[in-house]
């Protein structure tokens, strides 16, 4: 479908150390696309925050975004949020979590697990051959499980990331019937604590072809009953915002929700789908 009000809460900037474009040229390339609301959401890495300057990207990123915000008023609605990611594995990353996420006048923070204590990035993980990756995704899901009951974010960041490289770049067999319990007990929680729950679009343009979570996990979220739910593209390039949205939100329709969550002052605001 054609959808007129097109809504990306997940981008990043050259202030992430995986993006490549300022703020300003990707409000640009937005306004040029067409997109309502844009929502600016650089890497904080909780468990590194100060060790790899995290504070510093904080702090620009910030900036960048109330620069912009000005500049694209009336043309772009521009969100000031961060994707904090491994937010929960000590009492000190927590408290500190916490601490910046109120630091700054967020309109959203993502809340998100990229990789397990001590290890590096799924993204950088080899699950080829007969390795058991197993043992790995019983302890995401854990993790996710305890980022969820934490909730000092807004919404939980593509869920079920890891199959993106298991699945998508190993093309290993996932028995997922495995945390079905375990994916209710995450969804629960959030829907108890008021947060929502990210369809992020970036694995439409990978090899998983297939947005995170999935549609499947999408309808139990609705079912459970979840009523805030996100959308974003995890645009690194500017060439990919907004990508994948028109189809997230054939999902959401599918699954029964009739209106998208935007996240302002870091309160939620149900927005038609149109
Ligand atoms: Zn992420
Ligand atoms: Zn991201």
């Amino acid at each position: 479908m054609n959808y007129q009000g097109i809504i990306d809460l997940h981008t990043h900037t050259e202030r992430s150390f995986d993006g490549h474009f300022s703020a300003d040229k990707m409000c640009e390339e937005a306004v040029k696309k067409g997109i309502k609301t844009l929502a600016i959401t650089d890497h904080l890495e909780m468990y590194a925050y100060y060790r790899d300057s995290f504070d510093e990207t904080a702090r620009l990123s910030f900036a960048d975004v109330a620069a912009a915000r000005e500049k694209y008023a009336g043309r772009l609605e521009v969100l000031a949020g961060a994707e904090m990611g491994e937010t929960v594995y000590d009492e000190t990353i927590k408290t500190l979590s916490g601490r910046v996420a109120g630091q700054y006048d967020y309109d959203i923070v993502i809340g998100a697990v990229h990789n397990l204590p001590d290890r590096d990035d799924f993204y950088y993980m080899d699950f080829s051959g007969e390795s058991d990756f197993y043992p790995l995704l019983d302890e995401y899901f854990f993790w996710e499980l305890e980022t969820a009951k934490w909730g000092g974010f807004d919404t939980l960041a593509h869920l079920t990331y890891p199959l993106r490289y298991i699945t998508g770049k190993y093309g290993r067999e996932v028995d997922m019937s495995r945390y079905s319990g375990i994916i209710d007990e995450i969804l629960l929680t959030l829907i108890n604590n008021n947060k929502a729950l990210e369809l992020n679009t970036a694995g439409f343009r990978q090899p998983i072809g297939e947005p995170s979570p999935n549609e499947e996990v999408i309808a139990r979220y609705r079912q459970l009953g979840g009523k805030y739910l996100t959308v974003g593209s995890d645009a690194h390039y500017t060439e990919h915002l907004g990508s994948g949205i028109p189809d997230a939100f054939d999902i959401a329709l599918r699954c029964g929700f009739r209106e998208i969550t935007v996240f302002r002052k870091r309160e939620p605001f149900l927005i038609p789908i149109e």
